[in-house]
């Protein structure tokens, strides 16, 4: 069946079926309910590896419980701790590094991401990438507090080096214009050599 590109998750997934192959290392930076970490730990095939991070262990255990009805556990360490501390938790290289920002769908909504750890994520993301890796970010400035970090992470990305780095913005056209959108940065620092 073809994938139905109803806002910019699915087609975040379309991405990360062809960047993300057996063997790669990536970071879900927000795991919620796990279903960015389920599709990263299917690609990653057995010698990859997936670090995904949440400040919530419901959403933990939610991934958990996702992963272990596929038997795909062990591809994840499952780690409870805020994105921000990304540099300190993971090495480089990595492939990939999946943002899904805003709040757990089905709990609390002021357990947010915000503004000013995401972008330290953003920036220790960037460190940590391989040539060619990429930073997928999907934003939601309809919901309450995401608007203003939706803008602040528009204008971080805009704010690359067009010599180092591919930045795009992905959204749907025939939407409110507070629609959720995606953004993707490829690590382009090698790409005269590649
Ligand atoms: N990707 C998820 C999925 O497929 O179900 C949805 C993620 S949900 C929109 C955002 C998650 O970010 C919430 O579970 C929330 O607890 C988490 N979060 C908020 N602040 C965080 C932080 N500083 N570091 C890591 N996770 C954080």
């Amino acid at each position: 069946p073809h994938p139905v590109l109803r806002g910019p998750v699915p087609l975040s997934h379309l991405l990360l079926q062809r960047f993300i192959q057996s063997g790669s290392r990536v970071i879900d930076a927000t795991c919620g309910n796990g279903k960015d970490t389920l599709l990263l730990a299917e690609l990653v095939g057995e010698t990859g590896h997936v670090w995904a991070f949440d400040i919530q262990q419901e959403a933990l255990d939610r991934t958990a419980q996702r992963l272990a009805e596929q038997n795909l556990q062990q591809r994840v360490s499952l780690l409870h701790a805020g994105h921000e501390r990304l540099l300190e938790l993971v090495k480089p290289p990595l492939h990939g590094v999946v943002f899904n920002l805003g709040w757990l769908p089905g709990a609390a909504r002021e357990i947010a991401t915000g503004t000013a750890t995401t972008l330290t994520a953003l920036e220790a993301s960037l460190q940590l990438l391989a040539p060619a890796g990429l930073v997928l970010v999907t934003c939601y400035p309809g919901h309450a507090g995401g608007d203003q970090e939706a803008a602040a992470v528009q204008k971080w990305a805009m704010s690359l080096s067009s010599r180092s780095y591919f930045v795009w913005r992905m959204g749907q056209l025939n939407v409110t214009p507070d629609a959720p959108f995606c953004l993707l940065i490829q690590d382009g620092r090698s790409s005269d050599v590649r």
